[in-house]
Protein backbone atom coordinates (compact mmCIF):
# COMPACT_ATOMS: atom_id res chain seq x y z
CA UNK A 1 0.00 0.00 0.00
CA UNK A 2 0.84 3.60 -1.01
CA UNK A 3 0.70 6.05 1.75
CA UNK A 4 -0.42 8.19 -0.48
CA UNK A 5 -2.80 6.11 -1.41
CA UNK A 6 -4.06 5.36 1.86
CA UNK A 7 -7.83 6.66 3.57
CA UNK A 8 -6.10 6.88 6.87
CA UNK A 9 -7.31 10.55 8.28
CA UNK A 10 -5.40 11.41 11.59
CA UNK A 11 -5.86 14.03 14.07
CA UNK A 12 -3.97 16.35 15.26
CA UNK A 13 -5.49 17.00 18.46
CA UNK A 14 -6.73 14.75 20.94
CA UNK A 15 -11.05 14.26 20.49
CA UNK A 16 -12.70 15.81 23.95
CA UNK A 17 -14.83 12.94 24.60
CA UNK A 18 -12.53 10.47 24.07
CA UNK A 19 -11.85 9.52 28.29
CA UNK A 20 -9.83 5.99 27.68
CA UNK A 21 -6.25 6.01 25.74
CA UNK A 22 -7.58 3.08 23.42
CA UNK A 23 -10.51 5.47 22.25
CA UNK A 24 -8.00 8.50 22.12
CA UNK A 25 -5.09 6.69 19.74
CA UNK A 26 -7.70 4.13 17.69
CA UNK A 27 -9.54 7.93 16.66
CA UNK A 28 -6.82 10.35 16.03
CA UNK A 29 -4.58 7.46 14.85
CA UNK A 30 -7.70 6.76 12.05
CA UNK A 31 -8.38 3.28 12.87
CA UNK A 32 -12.47 4.32 13.76
CA UNK A 33 -14.59 6.64 13.29
CA UNK A 34 -17.89 7.47 15.21
CA UNK A 35 -21.31 6.91 13.03
CA UNK A 36 -23.59 7.43 15.83
CA UNK A 37 -23.69 6.27 20.15
CA UNK A 38 -21.76 3.45 20.42
CA UNK A 39 -21.92 2.45 16.47
CA UNK A 40 -18.34 2.62 14.51
CA UNK A 41 -17.15 2.54 11.10
CA UNK A 42 -13.62 0.59 10.95
CA UNK A 43 -11.39 2.48 8.40
CA UNK A 44 -9.03 0.45 6.18
CA UNK A 45 -6.37 0.36 9.15
CA UNK A 46 -9.04 -0.36 11.86
CA UNK A 47 -10.38 -3.14 9.63
CA UNK A 48 -6.25 -4.72 9.03
CA UNK A 49 -6.11 -4.82 12.86
CA UNK A 50 -10.03 -6.40 13.68
CA UNK A 51 -8.70 -9.35 10.58
CA UNK A 52 -5.66 -10.11 12.05
CA UNK A 53 -7.34 -10.56 15.69
CA UNK A 54 -9.74 -12.24 13.55
CA UNK A 55 -7.33 -14.71 12.44
CA UNK A 56 -6.05 -16.11 15.63
CA UNK A 57 -9.09 -16.11 16.99
CA UNK A 58 -9.86 -18.85 13.97
CA UNK A 59 -6.88 -20.44 13.58
CA UNK A 60 -7.09 -21.01 17.56
CA UNK A 61 -11.20 -22.07 17.41
CA UNK A 62 -10.51 -24.34 14.29
CA UNK A 63 -7.33 -26.02 15.70
CA UNK A 64 -9.37 -26.76 19.22
CA UNK A 65 -12.31 -28.76 16.60
CA UNK A 66 -15.14 -26.29 16.01
CA UNK A 67 -16.18 -25.53 13.14
CA UNK A 68 -17.53 -21.63 12.20
CA UNK A 69 -20.72 -20.71 10.53
CA UNK A 70 -22.39 -17.87 10.18
CA UNK A 71 -26.24 -17.23 11.48
CA UNK A 72 -27.98 -13.65 10.67
CA UNK A 73 -28.55 -10.47 12.91
CA UNK A 74 -32.18 -10.15 12.48
CA UNK A 75 -33.88 -12.88 14.50
CA UNK A 76 -37.61 -14.10 14.63
CA UNK A 77 -39.22 -13.18 18.01
CA UNK A 78 -40.83 -16.79 18.18
CA UNK A 79 -37.55 -17.86 18.89
CA UNK A 80 -37.36 -15.45 21.86
CA UNK A 81 -40.74 -16.37 22.70
CA UNK A 82 -39.80 -20.22 23.32
CA UNK A 83 -36.44 -19.49 24.89
CA UNK A 84 -38.19 -17.46 27.74
CA UNK A 85 -36.26 -14.51 26.92
CA UNK A 86 -38.49 -12.07 24.71
CA UNK A 87 -40.13 -10.41 27.88
CA UNK A 88 -37.23 -11.28 30.25
CA UNK A 89 -34.19 -9.86 28.31
CA UNK A 90 -34.17 -6.23 28.98
CA UNK A 91 -33.82 -2.71 27.00
CA UNK A 92 -30.92 -4.06 25.81
CA UNK A 93 -32.42 -6.51 23.31
CA UNK A 94 -33.39 -3.88 19.86
CA UNK A 95 -36.92 -5.21 18.48
CA UNK A 96 -38.37 -4.46 15.99
CA UNK A 97 -41.13 -4.96 13.35
CA UNK A 98 -41.07 -5.52 9.88
CA UNK A 99 -43.64 -4.04 7.28
CA UNK A 100 -45.88 -7.09 8.21
CA UNK A 101 -46.13 -6.17 11.19
CA UNK A 102 -44.01 -9.62 12.40
CA UNK A 103 -41.70 -9.04 15.69
CA UNK A 104 -37.95 -9.78 15.26
CA UNK A 105 -34.76 -8.46 17.28
CA UNK A 106 -31.15 -7.87 16.47
CA UNK A 107 -29.37 -10.65 17.75
CA UNK A 108 -27.44 -9.72 21.27
CA UNK A 109 -26.33 -13.55 21.12
CA UNK A 110 -27.39 -16.37 19.46
CA UNK A 111 -28.52 -19.43 21.94
CA UNK A 112 -31.91 -18.83 20.50
CA UNK A 113 -30.53 -19.20 16.91
CA UNK A 114 -28.23 -22.13 17.30
CA UNK A 115 -30.60 -24.29 19.06
CA UNK A 116 -33.54 -23.93 16.66
CA UNK A 117 -30.85 -25.07 13.48
CA UNK A 118 -29.29 -27.51 15.97
CA UNK A 119 -32.91 -28.82 17.07
CA UNK A 120 -33.81 -29.42 13.87
CA UNK A 121 -30.54 -31.29 12.51
CA UNK A 122 -29.57 -33.51 15.77
CA UNK A 123 -31.15 -36.76 15.65
CA UNK A 124 -28.51 -39.07 17.49
CA UNK A 125 -25.58 -39.27 19.97
CA UNK A 126 -23.12 -40.32 17.34
CA UNK A 127 -23.45 -36.70 15.82
CA UNK A 128 -22.42 -34.77 19.02
CA UNK A 129 -20.45 -33.94 20.50
CA UNK A 130 -20.30 -30.12 18.20
CA UNK A 131 -18.71 -26.91 18.50
CA UNK A 132 -19.98 -24.15 15.99
CA UNK A 133 -18.82 -20.49 16.36
CA UNK A 134 -18.95 -17.69 14.24
CA UNK A 135 -17.78 -14.16 14.07
CA UNK A 136 -20.44 -11.77 13.74
CA UNK A 137 -21.88 -8.18 14.54
CA UNK A 138 -23.88 -7.87 17.80
CA UNK A 139 -26.16 -5.17 18.65
CA UNK A 140 -26.89 -4.65 22.20
CA UNK A 141 -28.43 -1.42 23.19
CA UNK A 142 -26.19 -0.50 25.90
CA UNK A 143 -27.33 1.91 28.45
CA UNK A 144 -24.60 3.68 28.20
CA UNK A 145 -22.06 2.96 25.22
CA UNK A 146 -18.63 4.47 26.02
CA UNK A 147 -14.68 4.26 25.67
CA UNK A 148 -14.78 3.79 21.86
CA UNK A 149 -14.47 0.01 21.11
CA UNK A 150 -15.00 -1.00 24.73
CA UNK A 151 -18.44 -0.52 25.11
CA UNK A 152 -20.57 -0.34 21.95
CA UNK A 153 -23.75 -1.04 20.71
CA UNK A 154 -23.04 -2.36 17.67
CA UNK A 155 -19.65 -4.87 18.07
CA UNK A 156 -17.55 -7.80 16.71
CA UNK A 157 -17.69 -10.77 18.94
CA UNK A 158 -16.84 -14.50 18.64
CA UNK A 159 -19.39 -16.29 19.91
CA UNK A 160 -19.52 -20.50 20.10
CA UNK A 161 -21.79 -23.26 21.35
CA UNK A 162 -21.31 -26.99 21.81
CA UNK A 163 -23.66 -29.84 22.12
CA UNK A 164 -23.41 -32.36 24.15
CA UNK A 165 -24.86 -36.07 25.05
CA UNK A 166 -23.96 -35.22 28.90
CA UNK A 167 -22.27 -33.47 31.29
CA UNK A 168 -18.31 -35.05 31.20
CA UNK A 169 -18.37 -34.24 27.46
CA UNK A 170 -19.51 -30.72 28.53
CA UNK A 171 -17.09 -30.38 31.36
CA UNK A 172 -14.09 -31.66 28.40
CA UNK A 173 -15.04 -29.35 25.74
CA UNK A 174 -15.54 -26.21 28.60
CA UNK A 175 -11.74 -27.52 29.33
CA UNK A 176 -10.48 -26.87 25.63
CA UNK A 177 -11.87 -24.21 25.36
CA UNK A 178 -10.59 -22.25 28.41
CA UNK A 179 -6.77 -23.63 27.20
CA UNK A 180 -8.27 -22.81 23.88
CA UNK A 181 -8.53 -18.59 25.37
CA UNK A 182 -5.39 -18.83 26.98
CA UNK A 183 -3.43 -19.44 23.75
CA UNK A 184 -5.58 -16.71 21.68
CA UNK A 185 -4.83 -14.10 24.23
CA UNK A 186 -1.25 -15.11 24.62
CA UNK A 187 -1.01 -15.15 20.91
CA UNK A 188 -2.30 -11.74 21.23
CA UNK A 189 0.31 -10.58 23.61
CA UNK A 190 -1.75 -9.43 26.10
CA UNK A 191 -0.91 -9.47 30.19
CA UNK A 192 -4.79 -11.32 31.22
CA UNK A 193 -5.76 -13.11 33.77
CA UNK A 194 -8.53 -16.23 33.63
CA UNK A 195 -11.00 -15.41 36.87
CA UNK A 196 -14.38 -17.62 38.38
CA UNK A 197 -17.43 -15.80 37.01
CA UNK A 198 -20.43 -14.92 37.82
CA UNK A 199 -23.41 -16.93 35.47
CA UNK A 200 -25.64 -14.11 35.57
CA UNK A 201 -29.37 -14.74 36.06
CA UNK A 202 -29.07 -18.08 33.40
CA UNK A 203 -27.69 -20.22 36.10
CA UNK A 204 -25.65 -23.26 35.08
CA UNK A 205 -22.76 -24.18 36.38
CA UNK A 206 -19.44 -23.31 35.70
CA UNK A 207 -18.24 -20.08 33.95
CA UNK A 208 -14.83 -17.88 33.62
CA UNK A 209 -14.35 -14.37 32.52
CA UNK A 210 -10.65 -13.61 30.73
CA UNK A 211 -9.68 -10.14 31.52
CA UNK A 212 -6.85 -7.64 30.08
CA UNK A 213 -5.28 -6.18 32.78
CA UNK A 214 -5.56 -2.54 32.56
CA UNK A 215 -6.44 0.61 34.87
CA UNK A 216 -9.15 1.73 32.69
CA UNK A 217 -11.28 -2.06 32.99
CA UNK A 218 -14.68 -1.46 34.05
CA UNK A 219 -14.80 -5.01 36.09
CA UNK A 220 -12.57 -5.37 39.51
CA UNK A 221 -11.14 -8.71 39.92
CA UNK A 222 -9.49 -10.55 42.82
CA UNK A 223 -6.36 -12.76 43.39
CA UNK A 224 -4.84 -14.15 46.30
CA UNK A 225 -1.34 -13.40 47.04
CA UNK A 226 -0.80 -17.24 47.89
CA UNK A 227 -2.78 -19.42 45.26
CA UNK A 228 -4.32 -19.72 41.92
CA UNK A 229 -7.62 -18.07 43.55
CA UNK A 230 -8.73 -15.05 41.19
CA UNK A 231 -12.88 -14.43 40.63
CA UNK A 232 -15.56 -11.13 39.76
CA UNK A 233 -15.75 -9.08 42.62
CA UNK A 234 -18.93 -10.12 41.75
CA UNK A 235 -18.75 -13.97 43.22
CA UNK A 236 -15.44 -13.28 45.00
CA UNK A 237 -15.14 -15.36 47.98
CA UNK A 238 -12.91 -13.96 51.00
CA UNK A 239 -13.09 -13.31 54.95
CA UNK A 240 -12.77 -10.16 56.41
CA UNK A 241 -10.75 -9.22 59.62
CA UNK A 242 -12.21 -10.06 62.70
CA UNK A 243 -14.01 -7.80 64.93
CA UNK A 244 -14.63 -8.07 68.59
CA UNK A 245 -18.24 -7.03 69.56
CA UNK A 246 -19.07 -5.80 73.01
CA UNK A 247 -22.24 -7.72 74.56
CA UNK A 248 -24.37 -4.94 75.69
CA UNK A 249 -28.45 -4.52 76.22
CA UNK A 250 -30.26 -2.66 73.23
CA UNK A 251 -30.46 0.83 73.80
CA UNK A 252 -30.99 3.84 71.72
CA UNK A 253 -29.53 7.26 71.11
CA UNK A 254 -30.08 10.02 69.87
CA UNK A 255 -27.89 11.06 66.68
CA UNK A 256 -29.14 14.27 65.18
CA UNK A 257 -28.31 14.65 60.83
CA UNK A 258 -25.88 12.07 61.26
CA UNK A 259 -26.85 8.85 58.56
CA UNK A 260 -23.74 8.26 56.83
CA UNK A 261 -21.57 6.00 58.54
CA UNK A 262 -18.79 7.67 58.72
CA UNK A 263 -20.52 10.99 60.26
CA UNK A 264 -22.02 8.21 62.81
CA UNK A 265 -19.13 6.60 63.63
CA UNK A 266 -16.83 10.16 64.70
CA UNK A 267 -19.64 11.56 66.17
CA UNK A 268 -20.08 8.45 68.54
CA UNK A 269 -16.06 8.16 68.55
CA UNK A 270 -16.72 4.47 67.49
CA UNK A 271 -15.08 2.91 64.26
CA UNK A 272 -16.96 2.47 61.18
CA UNK A 273 -16.93 -1.79 61.62
CA UNK A 274 -19.27 -1.13 65.08
CA UNK A 275 -21.85 -0.16 62.97
CA UNK A 276 -24.07 -2.27 60.49
CA UNK A 277 -25.15 -0.92 57.50
CA UNK A 278 -29.27 -1.24 56.22
CA UNK A 279 -29.75 -0.41 52.86
CA UNK A 280 -33.22 -1.18 51.36
CA UNK A 281 -33.37 -2.44 48.00
CA UNK A 282 -35.99 -3.52 44.96
CA UNK A 283 -35.35 -6.58 42.95
CA UNK A 284 -35.61 -6.22 39.04
CA UNK A 285 -36.27 -9.70 36.89
CA UNK A 286 -36.35 -13.06 38.16
CA UNK A 287 -38.49 -15.03 40.91
CA UNK A 288 -38.11 -12.00 42.92
CA UNK A 289 -38.95 -9.38 40.51
CA UNK A 290 -40.74 -6.04 42.47
CA UNK A 291 -39.67 -7.69 45.98
CA UNK A 292 -38.48 -4.90 48.82
CA UNK A 293 -35.51 -6.61 50.76
CA UNK A 294 -33.27 -4.86 52.62
CA UNK A 295 -29.29 -6.00 52.94
CA UNK A 296 -27.18 -5.61 56.07
CA UNK A 297 -23.43 -5.19 56.03
CA UNK A 298 -20.50 -4.44 58.48
CA UNK A 299 -20.45 -0.44 58.76
CA UNK A 300 -16.70 -0.59 57.20
CA UNK A 301 -18.38 -2.98 54.04
CA UNK A 302 -20.23 -2.61 51.10
CA UNK A 303 -23.03 -4.55 49.68
CA UNK A 304 -22.23 -6.52 46.53
CA UNK A 305 -24.87 -5.71 44.27
CA UNK A 306 -24.64 -8.38 42.04
CA UNK A 307 -24.44 -11.40 45.18
CA UNK A 308 -27.42 -10.02 46.62
CA UNK A 309 -29.33 -10.36 43.61
CA UNK A 310 -28.75 -13.81 43.05
CA UNK A 311 -29.01 -14.35 47.14
CA UNK A 312 -32.81 -13.43 46.40
CA UNK A 313 -32.96 -14.59 42.94
CA UNK A 314 -33.32 -11.55 41.08
CA UNK A 315 -31.42 -10.50 37.71
CA UNK A 316 -30.25 -7.22 39.36
CA UNK A 317 -30.92 -5.29 42.43
CA UNK A 318 -31.39 -1.35 42.32
CA UNK A 319 -31.97 0.91 45.83
CA UNK A 320 -35.39 1.43 46.57
CA UNK A 321 -37.02 5.18 46.39
CA UNK A 322 -38.39 6.93 49.91
CA UNK A 323 -41.20 5.96 49.31
CA UNK A 324 -40.84 2.34 49.06
CA UNK A 325 -37.88 2.78 52.23
CA UNK A 326 -41.20 3.54 53.90
CA UNK A 327 -43.26 1.14 52.95
CA UNK A 328 -40.61 -1.42 54.47
CA UNK A 329 -41.10 1.00 57.38
CA UNK A 330 -37.92 3.02 57.86
CA UNK A 331 -36.94 6.42 56.65
CA UNK A 332 -33.79 7.38 54.70
CA UNK A 333 -30.44 7.28 56.50
CA UNK A 334 -31.45 5.97 59.64
CA UNK A 335 -32.83 1.96 58.21
CA UNK A 336 -32.02 -0.58 60.70
CA UNK A 337 -33.02 -4.43 60.92
CA UNK A 338 -35.05 -4.44 63.70
CA UNK A 339 -38.78 -4.02 62.87
CA UNK A 340 -38.79 -3.62 58.96
CA UNK A 341 -41.84 -5.17 57.36
CA UNK A 342 -40.11 -6.51 54.23
CA UNK A 343 -37.22 -9.51 54.30
CA UNK A 344 -33.96 -8.95 55.54
CA UNK A 345 -30.52 -10.52 54.61
CA UNK A 346 -27.67 -10.37 56.58
CA UNK A 347 -24.31 -10.86 55.41
CA UNK A 348 -22.91 -14.51 56.41
CA UNK A 349 -19.87 -13.00 58.37
CA UNK A 350 -22.03 -11.10 60.99
CA UNK A 351 -23.81 -14.42 62.00
CA UNK A 352 -22.97 -14.45 66.28
CA UNK A 353 -22.06 -10.73 65.71
CA UNK A 354 -22.92 -8.36 69.17
CA UNK A 355 -22.56 -5.17 70.20
CA UNK A 356 -23.40 -3.36 66.92
CA UNK A 357 -24.70 -0.11 66.19
CA UNK A 358 -27.78 0.34 63.56
CA UNK A 359 -30.60 2.47 62.46
CA UNK A 360 -33.74 2.42 65.00
CA UNK A 361 -36.04 3.35 61.90
CA UNK A 362 -36.96 6.87 62.68
CA UNK A 363 -35.04 10.15 62.14
CA UNK A 364 -32.12 11.24 64.38
CA UNK A 365 -31.95 7.84 66.12
CA UNK A 366 -29.37 4.87 66.19
CA UNK A 367 -29.81 1.64 68.47
CA UNK A 368 -26.77 0.05 70.27
CA UNK A 369 -26.10 -3.30 71.81
CA UNK A 370 -27.56 -5.35 68.82
CA UNK A 371 -27.01 -9.16 69.45
CA UNK A 372 -27.75 -10.45 66.22
CA UNK A 373 -28.97 -14.09 67.40
CA UNK A 374 -31.02 -12.17 70.18
CA UNK A 375 -32.51 -9.30 68.62
CA UNK A 376 -33.67 -10.92 65.31
CA UNK A 377 -35.36 -13.49 63.85
CA UNK A 378 -36.20 -14.71 60.57
CA UNK A 379 -33.18 -13.91 59.22
CA UNK A 380 -31.63 -15.37 56.04
CA UNK A 381 -27.44 -15.30 56.00
CA UNK A 382 -25.70 -15.10 52.26
CA UNK A 383 -21.86 -14.22 51.48
CA UNK A 384 -23.68 -10.39 50.51
CA UNK A 385 -20.13 -8.14 51.09
CA UNK A 386 -18.01 -7.32 48.39
CA UNK A 387 -14.39 -8.50 48.83
CA UNK A 388 -11.73 -6.41 49.96
CA UNK A 389 -7.94 -6.04 49.32
CA UNK A 390 -6.24 -7.34 53.03
CA UNK A 391 -9.39 -9.72 53.77
CA UNK A 392 -8.17 -14.04 53.65
CA UNK A 393 -8.76 -15.61 50.46
CA UNK A 394 -11.85 -17.45 50.21
CA UNK A 395 -10.51 -21.00 49.09
CA UNK A 396 -6.72 -21.58 50.85
CA UNK A 397 -7.71 -19.45 53.96
CA UNK A 398 -3.75 -17.98 54.21
CA UNK A 399 -2.95 -16.02 51.15
CA UNK A 400 -4.41 -12.08 51.21
CA UNK A 401 -6.89 -10.59 48.90
CA UNK A 402 -5.42 -8.53 46.51
CA UNK A 403 -7.06 -6.65 43.40
CA UNK A 404 -6.94 -5.03 40.07
CA UNK A 405 -8.92 -4.00 37.27
CA UNK A 406 -9.75 -5.65 34.20
CA UNK A 407 -11.30 -5.42 30.54
CA UNK A 408 -13.56 -8.53 30.09
CA UNK A 409 -12.38 -9.98 26.62
CA UNK A 410 -13.70 -13.08 26.84
CA UNK A 411 -16.22 -15.20 28.75
CA UNK A 412 -17.21 -19.24 29.10
CA UNK A 413 -19.73 -20.77 30.37
CA UNK A 414 -21.42 -24.06 31.30
CA UNK A 415 -25.10 -23.76 29.86
CA UNK A 416 -26.40 -27.05 30.49
CA UNK A 417 -29.93 -27.54 29.62
CA UNK A 418 -30.71 -23.89 30.48
CA UNK A 419 -31.67 -23.31 26.67
CA UNK A 420 -31.63 -26.24 24.92
CA UNK A 421 -34.88 -27.79 26.88
CA UNK A 422 -37.15 -24.98 25.97
CA UNK A 423 -35.49 -24.52 22.63
CA UNK A 424 -36.09 -28.75 22.34
CA UNK A 425 -32.33 -29.98 21.36
CA UNK A 426 -33.16 -33.06 21.86
CA UNK A 427 -31.30 -36.30 20.52
CA UNK A 428 -31.42 -40.35 20.56
CA UNK A 429 -29.33 -41.08 23.60
CA UNK A 430 -27.28 -44.25 24.00
CA UNK A 431 -30.11 -46.36 25.06
CA UNK A 432 -32.50 -45.50 22.11
CA UNK A 433 -34.19 -42.90 24.64
CA UNK A 434 -35.17 -39.18 23.49
CA UNK A 435 -32.43 -36.93 25.55
CA UNK A 436 -31.65 -32.84 25.63
CA UNK A 437 -28.80 -31.73 24.39
CA UNK A 438 -26.27 -30.20 26.92
CA UNK A 439 -24.76 -27.33 25.96
CA UNK A 440 -21.83 -24.74 26.97
CA UNK A 441 -21.19 -21.47 25.20
CA UNK A 442 -17.85 -19.36 24.73
CA UNK A 443 -17.93 -15.61 23.83
CA UNK A 444 -14.62 -13.36 23.02
CA UNK A 445 -15.34 -9.43 22.61
CA UNK A 446 -13.27 -8.88 18.66
CA UNK A 447 -13.64 -5.33 18.73
CA UNK A 448 -13.11 -4.96 22.64
CA UNK A 449 -9.99 -6.49 22.01
CA UNK A 450 -8.80 -4.19 19.27
CA UNK A 451 -9.23 -1.58 22.64
CA UNK A 452 -7.65 -3.76 24.64
CA UNK A 453 -4.67 -3.98 22.96
CA UNK A 454 -4.46 -0.77 22.63
CA UNK A 455 -4.78 0.35 26.16
CA UNK A 456 -1.54 -1.87 27.18
CA UNK A 457 0.19 -1.28 24.12
CA UNK A 458 0.89 2.52 24.14
CA UNK A 459 3.44 5.34 24.73
CA UNK A 460 3.40 8.89 24.61
CA UNK A 461 4.00 8.68 20.59
CA UNK A 462 0.94 6.07 19.87
CA UNK A 463 -0.18 3.22 19.70
CA UNK A 464 2.33 0.23 19.84
CA UNK A 465 1.28 -3.22 17.99
CA UNK A 466 2.34 -6.41 18.95
CA UNK A 467 3.59 -7.39 15.41
CA UNK A 468 1.05 -10.26 14.32
CA UNK A 469 -1.92 -7.37 14.96
CA UNK A 470 -0.66 -4.04 13.66
CA UNK A 471 -1.96 -3.16 10.43
CA UNK A 472 1.52 -2.98 8.77
CA UNK A 473 4.17 -4.51 9.87
CA UNK A 474 6.76 -2.39 7.97
CA UNK A 475 6.75 0.77 6.83
CA UNK A 476 9.20 2.17 4.00
CA UNK A 477 10.30 6.29 4.61
CA UNK A 478 11.24 7.94 1.80
CA UNK A 479 12.99 11.12 3.11
CA UNK A 480 13.44 13.88 0.80
CA UNK A 481 12.82 14.60 -2.98
CA UNK A 482 15.31 13.08 -4.59
CA UNK A 483 14.51 10.68 -7.21
CA UNK A 484 17.17 8.19 -6.21
CA UNK A 485 15.62 7.64 -3.05
CA UNK A 486 12.08 7.65 -4.61
CA UNK A 487 13.47 4.69 -6.45
CA UNK A 488 15.25 2.77 -4.23
CA UNK A 489 12.45 2.79 -2.10
CA UNK A 490 10.40 1.79 -4.75
CA UNK A 491 12.64 -1.17 -4.85
CA UNK A 492 12.44 -1.96 -1.10
CA UNK A 493 8.84 -1.73 -1.63
CA UNK A 494 8.52 -4.48 -4.32
CA UNK A 495 10.97 -6.33 -2.59
CA UNK A 496 8.96 -6.94 0.26
CA UNK A 497 5.57 -6.86 -1.12
CA UNK A 498 7.07 -10.23 -2.70
CA UNK A 499 8.08 -11.55 0.59
CA UNK A 500 4.55 -11.61 1.57
CA UNK A 501 5.01 -8.88 4.39
CA UNK A 502 2.11 -6.09 4.63
CA UNK A 503 3.84 -3.02 3.97
CA UNK A 504 3.53 0.18 3.38
CA UNK A 505 5.59 2.76 1.53
CA UNK A 506 5.19 6.44 3.05
CA UNK A 507 5.34 8.09 -0.42
CA UNK A 508 3.97 11.20 0.47
CA UNK A 509 5.48 14.70 0.01
CA UNK A 510 5.27 15.23 3.66
CA UNK A 511 7.92 16.01 5.73
CA UNK A 512 10.40 13.46 7.73
CA UNK A 513 9.01 14.43 11.15
CA UNK A 514 5.62 13.78 9.85
CA UNK A 515 6.25 10.71 8.39
CA UNK A 516 8.03 9.26 11.24
CA UNK A 517 5.13 10.73 13.68
CA UNK A 518 2.34 9.31 11.59
CA UNK A 519 4.61 5.96 11.88
CA UNK A 520 4.67 6.20 15.58
CA UNK A 521 1.26 7.38 15.72
CA UNK A 522 -0.42 4.30 13.54
CA UNK A 523 1.83 2.22 15.55
CA UNK A 524 4.08 0.20 12.99
CA UNK A 525 6.52 -2.01 14.15
CA UNK A 526 9.05 -1.60 11.81
CA UNK A 527 10.22 1.03 9.58
CA UNK A 528 13.23 1.59 7.23
CA UNK A 529 14.49 5.16 5.98
CA UNK A 530 15.79 5.82 2.44
CA UNK A 531 17.29 9.00 1.97
CA UNK A 532 20.57 9.72 -0.26
CA UNK A 533 22.52 10.25 2.89
CA UNK A 534 21.56 6.51 3.76
CA UNK A 535 22.00 5.34 0.30
CA UNK A 536 25.54 7.73 -0.29
CA UNK A 537 26.99 5.61 2.87
CA UNK A 538 25.53 2.40 1.89
CA UNK A 539 23.65 2.31 5.54
CA UNK A 540 20.14 2.13 5.43
CA UNK A 541 18.19 2.60 8.73
CA UNK A 542 15.94 0.48 10.65
CA UNK A 543 14.16 1.19 13.80
CA UNK A 544 11.50 -0.29 15.79
CA UNK A 545 8.79 1.18 17.73
CA UNK A 546 10.36 -0.04 20.75
CA UNK A 547 13.28 2.09 20.24
CA UNK A 548 16.09 -0.78 18.68
CA UNK A 549 17.85 0.42 15.85
CA UNK A 550 20.12 -0.92 13.29
CA UNK A 551 21.40 -0.53 9.78
CA UNK A 552 22.07 -2.64 7.02
CA UNK A 553 23.28 -2.26 3.06
CA UNK A 554 19.96 -1.29 0.60
CA UNK A 555 20.64 -4.47 -0.89
CA UNK A 556 20.01 -6.68 2.05
CA UNK A 557 17.75 -4.11 4.04
CA UNK A 558 14.71 -6.38 3.35
CA UNK A 559 16.76 -9.14 4.32
CA UNK A 560 17.79 -7.90 7.22
CA UNK A 561 14.26 -6.26 8.45
CA UNK A 562 12.46 -9.68 7.82
CA UNK A 563 14.55 -11.11 10.40
CA UNK A 564 14.18 -8.69 12.96
CA UNK A 565 10.63 -8.88 12.46
CA UNK A 566 10.89 -12.27 13.01
CA UNK A 567 12.49 -11.57 16.84
CA UNK A 568 9.98 -9.10 17.42
CA UNK A 569 7.38 -11.18 16.99
CA UNK A 570 8.81 -13.44 19.32
CA UNK A 571 8.98 -10.74 21.56
CA UNK A 572 5.49 -9.40 21.26
CA UNK A 573 3.34 -11.36 20.69
P1 LIG B 1 -20.16 -6.91 29.98
O1 LIG B 1 -20.26 -7.38 31.40
O2 LIG B 1 -18.87 -6.21 29.67
O3 LIG B 1 -21.37 -6.16 29.52
P2 LIG B 1 -21.24 -9.37 29.08
O4 LIG B 1 -21.09 -10.23 30.26
O5 LIG B 1 -22.54 -8.75 28.78
O6 LIG B 1 -20.11 -8.22 29.11
P3 LIG B 1 -21.08 -11.58 27.22
O7 LIG B 1 -22.55 -11.63 27.01
O8 LIG B 1 -20.41 -12.64 27.98
O9 LIG B 1 -20.69 -10.15 27.81
O10 LIG B 1 -20.39 -11.39 25.78
C1 LIG B 1 -19.16 -11.98 25.40
C2 LIG B 1 -18.08 -10.95 25.18
O11 LIG B 1 -18.50 -9.90 24.30
C3 LIG B 1 -17.67 -10.22 26.45
O12 LIG B 1 -16.73 -10.97 27.17
C4 LIG B 1 -17.09 -8.93 25.91
O13 LIG B 1 -15.72 -9.11 25.59
C5 LIG B 1 -17.86 -8.70 24.64
N1 LIG B 1 -18.87 -7.63 24.82
C6 LIG B 1 -20.00 -7.69 25.55
N2 LIG B 1 -20.68 -6.54 25.49
C7 LIG B 1 -19.95 -5.71 24.68
C8 LIG B 1 -20.12 -4.37 24.23
N3 LIG B 1 -21.19 -3.65 24.57
N4 LIG B 1 -19.16 -3.84 23.42
C9 LIG B 1 -18.09 -4.56 23.04
N5 LIG B 1 -17.87 -5.83 23.45
C10 LIG B 1 -18.79 -6.40 24.26
MG1 LIG C 1 -23.17 -6.76 28.94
Amino acid sequence: MRYSKLFSPTLRDTPADAEVVSHQLLLRAGFIRRVTSGVYDYLPLGLRVLRNIEKIVREEMNRAGAQELLMPMVQPSEFWQKSGRWDKYGPELLRFKDRHGHESCLGPTHEEVICDLVSRELKSYKQLPMNLYQVQNKFRDEIRPRFGLMRGREFVMKDAYSFHANAECLAAEYKNMFETYHRIFNRLGLKFRAVEADNGSIGGSASHEFHVLAESGEDLITHCSACDYAANVEKALSTPASYQGIDAELGELETPKKTAVNDVASFLNVEASTLLKTLIYVAVGGEADGQVVAACVRGSDNVQDIKLARAIGADEVVLASKEELEAAGTVTGYAGPIGLNCPVFMDASLQNEVGLIAGANKYNYHITGLNISRDLSELTYADLREAKVGDTCGKCNQGSIEMSRGIEVGHIFELGTVYAKPMEVLFQNEQGKRDVATMGCYGIGVSRLMAAVVEQCNDDYGIMWPVNLAPFQISVITLGKSETAFAASEKIYNELLDADVDVVWDDRKESPGVKFKDAELIGIPLRIVVGDRGLDNNALEIKTRWGGKEEAAPDVVCEKALSMLESLKQETN
